[in-house]
């Protein structure tokens, strides 16, 4: 899909305006430092979902990385409810990105003003085609606190993952999974990731990972059905001995693995029973 041909409406700076025509300039601070921060947001039947925590995310990575938006949560919400309506969208994913303009071409920011663009399209699952993925282990480190607002989804983060995914693509799998600095198991290139061992449900410690709102979903729904969900720092063997493995995230909900490496995963009663109540979920909005 070439993203440059979406038509319909996008907002920018305050204006709704045709997509073909929101454009900006090629000396753009974010474009060359990679400062901007974003959401994906999904819509179902016309209603966005989660819609309050994507952007009290969107903001508190606005704070991480010192950038301002002068709309408040309600305002961006009822701009987002106006290009559903506008574009009318059924079933599709909304992005949301806050970044600085062109009054430096250096780390220092204190001239730049930070701009507000919204874009949406028809969209359905990012692994659309797939019931299951691939993955292998990316070389690259996921950056951690000390390093990085680990917290803010911000372009920036994305670098080695980028890098992994394309590694991954080209050796046959569908993603990579990463592992933080002292190579415990982290996230994929752009979900976080669960597995299922001896009844209990694990996943890694948000230390070098983005706590993914797919993920706090998930954890609900584990509590709520009594099923224990341990958080930790594990090693590659923990979860290669794992009865089952899946993703979670926005774009791609909730997917499940089908190998990691050479290690095959080959039952899925905790998927199907996760994605069965993911589904309820979608259906109150
Ligand atoms: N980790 C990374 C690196 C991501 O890009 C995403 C997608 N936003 C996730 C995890 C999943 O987060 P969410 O469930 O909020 O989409």
């Amino acid at each position: 899909m070439d993203y440059s041909k979406i038509r319909g409406y996008f907002f920018l700076n305050n204006k709704y305006i045709k997509a073909s025509k929101a454009n900006i300039h090629i000396l753009n601070h974010s474009l060359h430092f990679s400062g901007s921060v974003f959401e994906g947001i999904r819509v179902y039947s016309g209603v966005p979902f989660l819609l309050k925590k994507h952007l009290k995310r969107l903001s508190h990575s606005c704070d991480l990385m010192k950038l301002d938006i002068d709309l408040s949560i309600d305002e961006i919400s009822k701009i987002i409810f106006t290009l559903i309506k506008k574009n009318k969208i059924k079933d599709g994913y909304i992005r949301p990105i806050i970044f600085r303009d062109s009054k430096s071409m250096s780390p220092d920011v204190s001239r730049c003003e930070s701009q507000i663009f919204i874009a949406i399209w028809n969209w359905k699952l990012l692994f659309e085609n797939k019931s299951k993925i691939s993955l292998t282990i990316g070389k690259l480190k996921k950056m951690d606190q000390r390093f990085f607002p680990i917290k803010a989804k911000t372009s920036g983060s994305y670098q080695g993952s980028i890098i992994e995914k394309y590694n991954a693509t080209l050796k046959g799998f569908d993603d990579a999974l990463m592992l933080d600095s002292n190579n415990n198991i982290a996230e994929t290139t752009a979900c976080n990731i669960f597995w299922y061992k001896n009844k209990k449900v694990f996943t890694p410690k948000t230390h070098s990972i983005l706590n993914g709102i797919t993920r706090q979903i998930v954890m609900k729904i584990l509590k709520q059905n009594k099923i224990e969900c341990i958080v930790g720092n594990f090693k590659r063997s923990h979860i290669m001995n794992a009865d089952e493995v899946f993703i979670t995230g926005t774009a791609s909900e909730i997917v499940g693995i089908s190998k990691i490496d050479e290690k095959k995963y080959t039952k899925n009663n905790m998927v199907i029973f996760l994605k069965d109540e993911f589904e309820k979920l979608k259906s109150l909005i």
